[in-house]
């Protein structure tokens, strides 16, 4: 078993893709989905992005759901960093009682484990994928 299943194994639920706090999504992240559904940047910040604060996040559709939201994401090849990254983000290892608080909402990552064990096995994870934006 590597450290991913270990701690976490997506059961492909979506509840990660509806409401929680939004999706923050960088210029690369912008200029990649835009490319990849044929949409002008800018024009794809008017049309697909809320504001939260000073940082674009994507918009949710009425049901609450991001919009790319449909069964599955619908643009998983450029997915934001945020979404690729899921759940070995820099915050579990800023506090480890994100893991649990995360865990609350993704039944993929496991909660059961002794905090010792998703430190160690966590920040290689964390540190393949770079340090958040
Ligand atoms: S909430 Fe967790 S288990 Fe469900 S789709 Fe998102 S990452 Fe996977
Ligand atoms: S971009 Fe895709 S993975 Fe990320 S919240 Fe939207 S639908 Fe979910």
């Amino acid at each position: 078993m590597t450290s991913d299943s270990l701690l976490f194994n997506c059961r492909q639920c979506g509840d990660c893709c509806r409401g929680y706090g939004g999706t923050y999504v960088s210029e690369e992240d912008i200029r990649r989905i835009a490319a990849y559904i044929g949409e002008d940047p800018a024009r794809f910040q008017e049309r697909y992005c809320q504001m939260a604060g000073r940082r674009p996040v994507l918009a949710q559709a009425a049901n609450g759901y991001c919009v790319f939201f449909d069964e599955l994401c619908t643009i998983h090849p450029v997915k934001p960093r945020m979404c690729r990254r899921w759940p070995f983000i820099d915050a579990v290892r800023v506090d480890i009682q994100n893991w649990k608080s995360m865990g609350a909402s993704c039944p993929g990552i496991r909660t059961d484990l002794p905090d010792d064990v998703v430190r160690e096995k966590i920040a290689p994870l964390i540190d393949k994928e770079g340090v958040d934006e």
